[in-house]
């Protein structure tokens, strides 16, 4: 019995690892490396193992840097079966879909620029991610056992991070010794707007576990959601539009849905207009209404009841580039919510260009902003910025709300282990270096390996 790291292990992006059983080889994950021009190259290096010698992947979620690798690791031969919950399916569809497409562009504006060879071919293309959904198999219910064969049960459990997400538990035999492997996926925080929290199986051997915000807390969510709510005030009073840089999933759908609370509840304008300016953002919002089941009993219930969670009185889904550039002649009253949400690409850097400049507008930043983005840029108070060759001044008002997140904050990180029973060894995982050792810290450090790019150990 063993287990490999071949990606998130001393970064967070590319998550993957491989367990051998009774000579059978179960893949977790098969993420992308996201961030920068060296990380997008490793996604072509070598995956560290044969892919044509996995037999079945098990996909926590359907974030790309989760799910994003699979098409590749196909075109290399891998032709098992794919096994994840049924919203996480639709999603990584989705994503993969888009994920396919932004490389097929890349690959065409490289050849446009006189590159050659591998250079000028896509990672991948949309036939590869149709041939990968083809593998997509059984579907996973939390909490019941799949059997995997030769000695390997999976169980998928809620981990509470995005719609569908899961932790895995593996139940492993090889000859006549047992071990319960429970591989994390990424945790979500215990409060969130839409999901139910984590429920990790108990009486576990072995932890896989991320560890993306070891070494600091959030906000709490009632927190955040009152900071947003006053943003939304605020801003309204000043007039002019409010711009809101959001990822399409998940962060798009819990900001739809405190934007409704706050306006049933008196305490944001109701006629304000929103408009949901991306199209992989209304296509996941549409895929949350057909999982119920994979929400909050309330928010399951107020969808069966024909209530959507996300129907606001005045709000506009702009699916075609032509109505997402009618907004550009809206001078006031609006609620853009746009991606990227780091503001690196997308139709919000239209909005910012068009917006920014103004006294009376606003921009909400919901989401992390890593160094470099234009949304830090701003965040950290520019003057002007740069967009499509033009200096814009920064007049608008910046807000920044930090407490929404996808991800556990430390304390829920400590209780979610805790949770786990007692494990004799846990392996660090989807986490930069300092959040790494600050958890391990707290875990006691002799039960604790910080596992290194396509390093193997004995289960
Ligand atoms: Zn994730």
């Amino acid at each position: 019995m063993k287990i490999s790291f071949h990606g998130a292990a001393g970064g967070v992006t590319g998550s993957c690892h491989l367990i051998s059983v009774a000579g059978r080889n179960i893949l977790v994950d098969c993420g992308m490396f996201q961030g920068g021009h060296e990380l997008h190259q490793d996604n072509r290096a070598p995956f560290g193992f044969d892919p044509d010698s996995v037999d079945v992947l098990l996909l926590t979620h359907a974030h790309l840097d989760h799910c994003g690798r699979i098409p590749l690791l196909l075109k290399r031969g891998f032709s098992g079966e794919i096994i994840c919950t049924p919203a996480t399916r639709d999603l990584a569809r989705l994503i993969l879909l888009d994920s396919a497409h932004l490389h097929e562009e890349e690959a065409r504006r490289r050849r446009h620029h006189g590159a050659t060879g591998q250079e000028s071919e896509p990672l991948y293309d949309t036939v590869d991610v149709l041939d990968s959904l083809d593998r997509f198999g059984r579907l996973a219910e939390y909490g019941v056992p799949i059997d995997l064969g030769r000695g390997a049960v999976a169980t998928f459990f809620e981990a509470g991070h995005i719609l569908g997400s899961a932790s895995v538990l593996l139940d492993l035999t090889e000859r006549g010794r047992r071990r319960r492997v429970l591989l994390s996926g990424d945790i979500g925080p215990r409060e969130r707007p839409l999901l139910n929290p984590a429920m990790p199986p108990s009486d576990v051997d072995v932890v896989v576990m991320e560890s993306t915000y070891g070494d600091r807390d959030h906000r709490p969510l009632d927190a955040t959601i009152a900071e947003f709510e006053a943003a939304i005030r605020q801003a309204d009073d000043r007039g002019g539009n409010v711009i809101i840089p959001t990822f399409a999933l998940e962060r798009a759908q819990e900001l739809l849905f405190c934007l409704r609370e706050g306006m049933l509840g008196g305490r944001i304008r109701a006629l304000m207009s929103v408009y949901l300016d991306s199209p992989m953002a209304i296509s996941a919002t549409q895929l949350f209404r057909r999982h119920p089941d994979a929400m909050k009993p309330a928010i399951a219930a107020m969808i069966r009841r024909g209530d959507d969670p996300f129907r606001l009185p005045e709000l506009h889904f702009t699916r075609d580039a032509s109505e997402s550039m009618a907004l550009n002649r809206v001078r006031s009253g609006a609620i853009i919510m746009a991606g990227s949400g780091m503001c690196t690409g997308g139709r919000v850097r239209h909005h910012l260009r068009h917006n920014l400049a103004h006294a009376d507008c606003s921009v909400i930043f919901v989401g992390f902003a890593a160094k470099g983005t234009l949304a830090r840029i701003i965040i950290d108070g520019a003057r002007t910025v740069r967009l499509f060759g033009d200096g814009i001044p920064v007049r608008a008002g910046i807000h920044t709300i930090n407490g929404f997140s996808a991800h556990a904050g430390r304390t829920d990180l400590l209780d979610w282990h805790a949770r786990t029973g007692a494990p004799e060894r846990t392996f660090l995982v989807h986490g930069e270096d300092a959040a790494r050792a600050s958890l391990a810290g707290a875990l006691g450090k002799d039960r604790v390996t910080l596992p290194a790019l396509h390093a193997s150990f004995d289960l």
